[in-house]
């Protein structure tokens, strides 16, 4: 990304190294006559310790009880994620790994038994941002940003929050802040937002 100020660039070199979370999404389907125990709900978050107790998974979307028609009528439907900061490397696992990962957490959470009929598998390098130590350098780098580059607004999950609900608020704001910095503007001012290069 390059940024320009008055004509010249604007250096970003302060802006530090992120870490990110990486996460693997696998999507399984079992026969509904395979599932002992199928709880109704949203899903299950699973405590870490829990992983003392052999379960390896942060947690599953009950997808197919939240919405019906995402499986056929004779099948469960379940988006489990595996990694993050927990467990960074089962994150990168194989497909089939994974697969037996999830088949044996699912067996103890909801009494499924043999295996899925259907497994998919996404790999996200980078998920979320690590709000970890240090983190404090990443917002002074955007402030920094927003400080020094009139009509530069940043918005999402790198600052104030990771979910969807928190994303869109900090969009929500930065649609605001756009809306009256173009307002207080003159003509000119207007013109020249309009020519900038980011
Ligand atoms: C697997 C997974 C599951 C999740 N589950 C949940 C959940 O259940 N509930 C929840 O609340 N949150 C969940 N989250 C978190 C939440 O989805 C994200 O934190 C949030 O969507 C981030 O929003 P954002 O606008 O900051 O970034 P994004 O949604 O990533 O949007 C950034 C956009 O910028 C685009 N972009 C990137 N670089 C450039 C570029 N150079 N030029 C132009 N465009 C660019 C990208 O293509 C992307 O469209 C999940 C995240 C993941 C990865």
């Amino acid at each position: 990304m390059k940024i320009s100020k008055g004509g010249n660039v604007f250096p970003l070199d302060f802006i530090p190294e992120i870490s990110y979370m990486p996460l693997s999404v696998v999507i399984t389907t079992f026969k509904k006559e395979n599932v002992k125990r199928p709880l109704e709900g949203f899903g299950v978050l699973v405590p870490s310790r829990e992983q003392k107790n052999g379960l390896k998974t942060l947690g599953t979307l009950f997808s197919s009880m939240m919405f019906p028609d995402r499986a056929p009528n004779d099948l469960y439907l379940y988006t489990t994620f595996v990694g993050g900061s927990r467990n960074k490397e089962l994150a990168k696992a194989s497909t089939n790994e994974l697969k037996q990962i999830v088949t044996s957490d699912l067996r103890q959470l909801l009494g499924v038994e043999g295996e899925p009929t259907f497994v998919n598998h996404f790999y996200w390098s980078k998920a979320f941002p690590l709000y970890g130590h240090n983190y404090d350098s990443v917002l002074e780098a955007i402030d920094k940003m927003e400080k020094n580059l009139p009509g530069f607004f940043y918005a999402g999950n790198h600052k104030g929050g990771l979910s969807v609900g928190k994303a869109m608020a900090s969009g929500y704001r930065a649609a605001d802040l756009v809306i009256s910095y173009l307002e207080s503007s003159s003509d000119d001012k207007m013109i020249n937002a309009g020519s900038s290069d980011y």
